[in-house]
């Protein structure tokens, strides 16, 4: 397997990612590779596309479907942050198998956690180990929310390339900026400007390295939240609801809120009640049992509930305190219109017509 780098820039819509704001990256593209948007895995959230991105393989087979697992049998809940969860052989396994050197740096330190797992350099913004900073000639990161945050984990990922050469690097970021603020403001264009400088570092200093830049999901601006949980609770009905998207960030979304929810109906609930409730619910957009979307998402069935409900362009689930908010301040992902993601790369493996699926870069690279 040839040297590689893949970052996933959290949250980056293709919006944020335009000739404009990254105009080296986009001239690397042309001249060496290509730049396209491939679609995501639904749900359109962090850890179901890391996994992903970095097995090649659908949920199906990584059985990571958000950020939160809820067991129905045993009633077991809790956040996704250790290894245990990730079920298919990453990219980063594939590259240790033959002997070569990896490195997995993020901001957001359970994703080193969850999928880090024998890595040679593992470097988190969340969790710094001074030594592998020492030895980088790196400063104390900031946290996990500063903007500058992004700035320093590309400027690891240049040390990283530059002093140790590993033969693959994982790089993401974290999506606290996107998720306050769109694409046209200088909060969000700062964010690319530091991607922009630092991957055309990165090719200065090892012009043949195969790079991959894209996104776990994208990010829009949802004007109403909805609690599906308390609708059904104050119809008495017996179910749960998880959103995939949960996770211990909240500082990213307060509410939890993003546009999709598995539903666990309880063993004696009439699916005809819940049904009738989410019908009459106007920004729930699409209804799918747990068969369909297990089918068209390529889901782990035994994962994702009885249903699972998708949000209208708009709107997202939320933990709110009624029923409903309405809102100018949320931006967030999940659903289907955050599916679409950048693709943008130099010296790739294979055509431009090979890439479908953010997925895909693994898929091809590891000759699944
Ligand atoms: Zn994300």
């Amino acid at each position: 397997m040839d040297k590689a780098m893949i970052l996933v820039i959290d949250g980056c819509a293709p919006e944020y990612l335009t000739r404009e704001t990254a105009p080296d990256i986009y001239k690397l593209a042309d001249e060496y590779g290509f730049a396209k948007i491939v679609k995501s895995a639904i749900p359109s959230v962090t850890n179901v596309n890391h996994a992903c991105i970095l097995s090649g393989k659908f949920p199906e087979d990584t059985k990571m479907v958000g950020n939160y697992f809820y067991n129905p049998e045993t009633k077991e809940e809790g956040f996704i942050e250790e290894k245990g969860f990730m079920k298919a052989e990453t990219i980063l396994q594939a590259y240790k198998k033959e002997g070569k050197k990896t490195a997995f740096l993020t901001v957001k330190g359970k994703v080193l956690g969850v999928y880090g797992e024998g890595v040679d350099i593992g470097i988190s913004v969340q969790t710094p180990d001074k030594a592998i900073l020492d030895q980088l000639g790196l400063d104390m990161p900031p946290k996990v929310q500063d903007h500058s945050s992004t700035e320093w984990i590309m400027k690891a990922a240049l040390a990283c390339v530059k002093k140790e050469n590993p033969d693959f690097v994982y790089c993401t970021t974290n999506d606290f900026v996107f998720h306050h603020f769109g694409p046209e403001t200088s909060e969000a264009k700062a964010q690319i400007r530091y991607i922009n400088y630092f991957i055309n570092e990165i090719n200065k200093a090892d012009p043949d390295r195969r790079i991959y830049i894209t996104a776990d999901h994208g990010m829009n601006q949802k004007t109403k939240l909805i609690n599906f949980q308390h609708m059904a609770d104050n119809k008495n009905l017996n179910l749960y609801c998880l959103p995939p998207l949960k996770d211990r960030y909240v500082e990213n979304h307060i509410y939890q809120e993003g546009g999709i929810i598995y539903v666990f109906l309880d063993k004696n609930q009439n699916p005809e009640e819940f049904l009738k409730l989410a019908k009459s619910v106007p920004e729930i957009e699409k209804i799918m049992t747990n068969t369909e979307a297990a089918k068209e998402f390529h889901l782990p069935a035994d994962r994702i509930g009885d249903y699972v409900l998708f949000a209208a362009e708009s709107c997202a689930f939320g933990e709110v305190e009624g029923e409903r908010l309405e809102t100018n301040d949320v931006r967030t992902h999940g659903s289907l219109y955050e599916r679409n993601v950048p693709l943008i790369t130099i010296h790739p493996e294979k055509e431009e017509e090979a890439y479908n699926y953010s997925k895909d870069i693994a898929a091809l690279a590891m000759n699944l």
